[in-house]
């Protein structure tokens, strides 16, 4: 064993950049070259079918089956000019990933002969049986059938051999069993919600978009050391490993000349991203070693949700072209940074602002104020939800350690917004604010016409920034699907939108004139998110209390932290905007205990053999060792001298004895407690012994690993270390 792992170093340390085929034309002609996107749809579809399937993507009309059919062809008939045979339904269910099952064109001709077809029907809607994928007990296995149905708003595109239709995947009952649909319908419910607030300042506008660009942090192993390492192939993080001596402190990763075997995985990956149509901008080293981060500009958010668990599954299969795996857990490396994905988030209208943008005039800037602290209620008043939309097993490794946002949802304003807002909430009366003249105002908005809001102004620590023209959602896991966290915000938004509007209208009903309503409003909102803002250092201990102290949701617990779904402000929220029922609800939340259960048990299961077949006998087989060499000094020595010389591996000896007893009788106590917890029947208190007794457990352990992997000699150990997982590439 240790010579593969000297062998693997070796071999990774030699390796060198592989070569990317780059395209003959220029990044603008090749882009969206697997997208059905418009023009291909002008191209390939005659002009009543393009009309109408363009009115299906802007408006949501219903396309009739015969159009379907006209579209379907034109698909087929696109696709099959790139070498395409099969199609599939495309959907994300409630795993990490995304499903597929693919079906070729080929149907018989009637004649005992084939022929490549492809109905409306087919690409309209399917039933896969997808009874395996986890549903929260919507579907008895009995009535497994759900069926996936077309998102027209997500362009088709093509893979390797296949058309791929992104689709929504429902029970026949209607529930959601996927992260799209209730994508889609909290994406309208803020759309109805922000276009009904845009009239008061703007009746011309029509539609309210969500935009997300993610940046998104990965890690690179190279392919042979990670072969290495049961536990990143079986965990996707490392169970156990000693910090290097030298790991981020230095700072010199960040920013720093990319390593050339990392640009040619970059260079691979953009382009075969842009051809998908994802409009990758930005690369560049991160905070850790080997750590790394790409961005897109942003997209309205649905299509940027697919484009991100696209990049994701396009990042694991060119990586391994180029001998990386890529590490997308949110803590793979105990010690250093673990990884997220900022979700950019904003508004805008079909009129062309972005609501999260300060602007020049009065009412412009009261615009931009309206949309800035409403989203602060939402995520005040909602606070413990937000948080939950982001928590997993692994991303609670990640947050509150190392550089990540605290597991308290603050928002960062920055010293300008702060003061501005301050100053709004200051006013005693309306009576004091004057949009238009200038006497005797304590607010006067007219001098703060052209908010130029800093975006220089900056703080890493914040998981909810405000930066500039957007906000940054940073708490965001790396390998999470984005619409969890982008369902819980957009709704939250949304159901505030709702509130504010009729509470701005009550008073406009009691004479008041619709901007004074709309400050007098605002003013009260100020103050009464204020709790959920907060400029200073989201690290420290303070913080925790301060944050305790204002009535933020302060819970650690992963699997508690899921309770926030069902709060009846929760269940209220998510009903009120038709985004979830209260059985979804319950449903996807007995799907993240068991999610959670499983993540640690198997982590536990992975540690457990690993302690027991790669460390112990290693460990054992040096304390023979340093035991073989007592015996030899005494051989040589008298007895007096070879004790003095002996002294320190007879030390070294018990040293080993300790942590291996320690091991082997907390792998016993792992086991023990696995079973205890395995017969809780209720998903969420099983989830719960977990969390409670067998994570920390798996820390408990790992310590004396590591204790034993810095005394047992390095010829021996068997797992890639820290230093050559790091820093080898
Ligand atoms: P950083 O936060 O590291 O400075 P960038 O400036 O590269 O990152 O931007 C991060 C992401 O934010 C990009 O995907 C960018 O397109 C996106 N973004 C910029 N403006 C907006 C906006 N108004 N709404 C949503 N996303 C935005
Ligand atoms: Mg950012």
């Amino acid at each position: 064993m240790p010579e593969l792992r000297f062998n693997v170093v070796e071999n990774a340390f030699r390796k060198k950049a592989a070569t990317v085929e780059i395209p003959k034309c220029r990044p603008e002609e090749y882009f969206g070259k697997y997208v059905f996107g418009r023009e291909k749809m002008f191209h390939y579809l005659d002009i009543a079918t393009y009309k109408s399937l363009v009115n299906a993507i802007d408006n949501g009309a219903p396309l009739d089956r015969k159009v379907a059919d006209k579209v379907a062809e034109g698909m087929r008939q696109w696709a099959t000019e790139l070498g395409v045979t099969h199609y599939t339904h495309w959907f994300q269910p409630l795993t990490e990933g995304t499903a597929e099952k693919h079906d070729s064109f080929m149907e018989p001709n009637g004649k005992g002969g084939m022929i490549e077809e492809f109905s409306g029907k087919l690409l309209v809607q399917q039933e896969p049986d997808a009874s395996s994928f986890p549903n929260g007990g919507i579907r008895n296995t009995f009535e497994a059938r759900g069926y996936s149905a077309w998102d027209p708003s997500s362009p088709v595109f093509v893979v390797d051999d296949t058309l791929c239709i992104p689709t929504i995947f429902i029970a026949y009952t209607g529930e959601a069993l996927d992260y799209k649909a209730p994508l889609l319908r909290a994406l309208s419910a803020v759309n109805k919600a922000a276009t009904k607030v845009c009239h008061y300042f703007d009746p011309e506008v029509k539609k309210v978009a969500a935009y997300l660009g993610w940046e998104q942090e990965y890690f690179l192993v190279d392919e042979e050391l990670y072969g290495a390492r049961p536990d990143l192939l079986m965990t996707g993080r490392t169970l156990m490993g000693h910090e290097a001596s030298k790991n981020q402190q230095l700072d010199d990763h960040y920013f720093g000349a990319i390593p050339q075997r990392v640009v040619a995985f970059m260079k691979d990956l953009e382009i075969q991203a842009l051809q998908l149509g994802i409009p990758v901008k930005t690369r560049h080293n991160e905070v850790a070693p080997n750590q790394f981060e790409l961005a897109p500009v942003f997209e309205e958010c649905n299509l940027a949700v697919d484009h991100n668990m696209l990049i994701m599954s396009l990042m694991r299969n060119v990586a391994r072209n180029h001998g990386f795996r890529v590490l997308l857990h949110e803590k793979p490396f105990k010690g250093v940074n673990g990884s997220g994905k900022h979700n950019n988030w904003s508004l805008g209208t079909d009129t062309g602002v972005l609501l999260m943008s300060p602007g020049k005039t009065t009412a412009e800037n009261l615009r931009f104020i309206t949309f800035v602290v409403n989203t602060l209620m939402a995520v005040y008043h909602h606070n413990g939800l937000i948080k939950a939309s982001i928590m997993s097993a692994d991303n609670a490794h990640r947050l509150g350690a190392n550089e990540a946002p605290p597991a308290i949802i603050s928002s960062f304003l920055g010293s300008q917004l702060s003061q501005v807002l301050a100053q709004i909430a200051e006013c005693e009366s309306t009576e004091d604010i004057s949009l238009s003249g200038k006497q005797g105002m304590k607010l006067d908005i007219p001098q703060i016409p052209e908010l130029m809001i800093d975006n220089t102004d900056r703080n890493r620590t914040s998981p909810f920034a405000f930066t500039g023209n957007r906000f940054e959602f940073r708490a965001v896991g790396s390998a999470a699907n984005c619409a969890s966290a982008m369902i819980a915000l957009n709704t939250a938004v949304a159901d505030q939108l709702n509130k504010f509007k009729s509470e701005v209208d009550a008073l406009i009903a009691t004479g008041e004139s619709e901007m004074q309503a709309i400050l007098k409003v605002i003013r009260g909102y100020i103050k009464e998110c204020a709790p959920v803002c907060f400029d200073g250092n989201g690290y420290s201990e303070e913080w925790k209390q301060e944050a305790a102290r204002r009535g933020l949701d302060c819970e650690t617990s992963c699997p508690v932290i899921f309770d926030s779904y069902l709060r009846p402000e929760s269940v209220a929220m998510f009903e009120a905007t038709g985004v979830m029922t209260e059985k979804e609800l319950k449903a996807r939340n007995e799907v993240k205990w068991e999610m959670y259960t499983k993540k640690i048990q198997i982590e536990a299961r992975v540690l457990g053999d690993l302690a027991m077949n790669h460390i112990i006998p290693v460990a054992t087989e040096y304390q023979s060792r340093l035991i073989d060499n007592v015996h030899k000094m005494m051989d040589i020595y008298t007895l007096e001298k070879a004790d003095k010389l002996s002294a320190e591996n007879k030390r070294l000896i018990e040293e080993i004895a300790e942590h291996t007893l320690y091991i082997t009788e907390h792998v016993e106590a792992m086991v023990e407690a696995r079973k205890v917890a395995n017969r809780i029947a209720d998903e969420r208190e099983k989830a719960v012994a977990y969390h409670d007794t067998i994570a920390p457990m798996l820390e408990q352990i790992r310590y004396h690993i590591d204790k034993l992997e810095l005394i047992v000699d390095n010829r021996m150990w068997p797992l890639p270390k820290y230093r050559e997982l790091l820093f080898v590439r």
